[in-house]
């Protein structure tokens, strides 16, 4: 199967980040050509007035959650955890699968084509993930045994979920330890363990809330990038969401030890957690930084353009300066940082010959995205953009979504 997009605005995302005029080919799952392409494909796709981008990486989030949208808002933190602790714990498998399956429908007609999610059940979330068409890194939530609502042990349910789940296109099982709250150093050691024996990585939330930090310091003696470096714990490759209430000294040693950060700014907001994830200081540090929605419960949306926007705010209006990111750092963020971070750089996250075609179309017709050209363009997609203009989806050279609708077998 081969599609070709007609004329588009290409951003490419490539080293030099070039913008511009021409066609994109698609010959099975790669992009086998990009600029002035010509010819005849199975497909042809028009896209005059329509911007041609790499795909969304949502880098965090639990997206079955989406069926548990507006169930936890304007409650403090302590009510929150209370309030979605409660209904995961009485979830059915076939509650998350239905879950997972309209949280992937959203991704896929908003342009996100990969995602980094936390959960248990992942097998449920693995099987929408497969049925929608989306590229999906699986983190099975692993706790202390008298702390989890799941069935049996969660160091042997993620042990049985990478078993069962090694070794597909799309699909790419991961270690979830869920977090330094919820996980003792023992618990720790084990998941550790089961990354390295599998050779994958861990993702976890980490120094989310202040509250976090100072219940870590009173039971451990440490704050928490302390204390996982104290232990052995931090793992390169591993992805940390929020790592929003870190010091100086611990932002250097998830740098150092290759701990990639997935920020979450519309979730960090609406819980209020007070501080802000020091992202310009991380990248200059040389961290990768990626961006994340979380979940449904605390964003109430997985659309990858409004968090992009959202992202951007936060940092300049924090720090009193307009200047302190670009909306080009912020695109990067969503999509080459978010391949780095999930090893694939060399797959995702631009669009060049080679690389994997996951491609997002946005019709920039529209007057919300106009004027648009190949010098506003990237702008227009980070403050001007929303999920909703989205007019196709393509994940590893198939159409996943099409002007408002899912296609294949897919279902909302
Ligand atoms: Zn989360």
């Amino acid at each position: 199967m081969s599609i070709l997009i007609r004329n588009g605005t290409i951003v490419t995302q490539d080293e030099n980040r070039r913008v511009m005029k021409g066609d994109l080919l698609i010959e099975g799952d790669e992009i086998a050509g990009i600029g002035d392409v010509g010819g005849l494909a199975d497909e042809v796709i028009d896209a005059t007035g329509m911007i041609v981008m790499p795909g969304l990486i949502n880098l965090h989030t639990h997206v079955s959650m989406a069926n548990l949208r507006g169930i936890a808002d304007d409650v403090s933190f302590d009510k929150f955890l209370e309030i979605t602790y409660g209904a995961d714990a009485n979830r059915s498998p076939e509650e998350v699968f239905k879950g997972a399956l309209q949280g992937c429908a959203e991704m896929a007609l908003t342009g996100t084509t990969c995602f980094l999610d936390l959960y248990y059940s992942e097998d449920m979330v693995a099987k929408a993930a497969e049925q929608a068409g989306l590229r999906a890194f699986l983190a099975w939530a692993v706790l202390d045994d008298d702390k989890t609502t799941q069935k049996g042990s969660p160091i042997e349910n993620c042990a049985r979920f990478i078993r069962e789940w090694s070794g597909r296109e799309l699909i790419t099982p991961v270690v979830g330890p869920q977090g330094v709250y919820a996980c003792s150093g023992e618990t720790l050691a084990r998941a550790r363990e089961l990354a390295k024996d599998n050779g994958t990585v861990c993702h976890y939330h980490l120094s989310e809330t202040r509250g976090e930090v100072y219940d870590l310091m009173k039971r451990e003696g440490s704050r928490p990038i302390d204390w996982l470096q104290e232990i052995g714990f931090l793992g390169e490759g591993d992805i940390a969401a929020h790592s929003v209430w870190i010091t100086k000294h611990e932002m250097i040693a998830l740098v150092e030890s290759g701990v990639s950060v997935a920020h979450c700014p519309t979730s960090n907001m609406k819980l209020a957690v007070g501080g802000v994830a020091p992202v310009p200081e991380m990248r200059q540090a040389g961290g990768k930084v990626g961006l994340g929605t979380d979940g449904c419960a605390s964003n109430n949306s997985l659309d990858m353009f409004s968090e992009m926007k959202t992202c951007s705010l936060l940092q300049k209006h924090s720090k009193w300066d307009p200047a302190i990111i670009s909306a080009q750092e912020v695109l990067d963020m969503a999509t080459t940082e978010g391949a780095k971070a999930l090893g694939m750089e060399a797959q995702l996250g631009s669009l060049e010959k080679g690389k994997k075609a996951d491609v997002v179309l946005v019709d920039a017709r529209i007057p919300g995205m106009s004027p648009m050209n190949a010098s506003n363009a990237v702008s227009n997609l980070v403050y001007s953009c929303s999920g909703r203009n989205v007019c196709c989806t393509i994940v590893n050279g198939k159409i996943v979504a099409r002007n408002g609708a899912l296609a294949g077998n897919s279902t909302g």
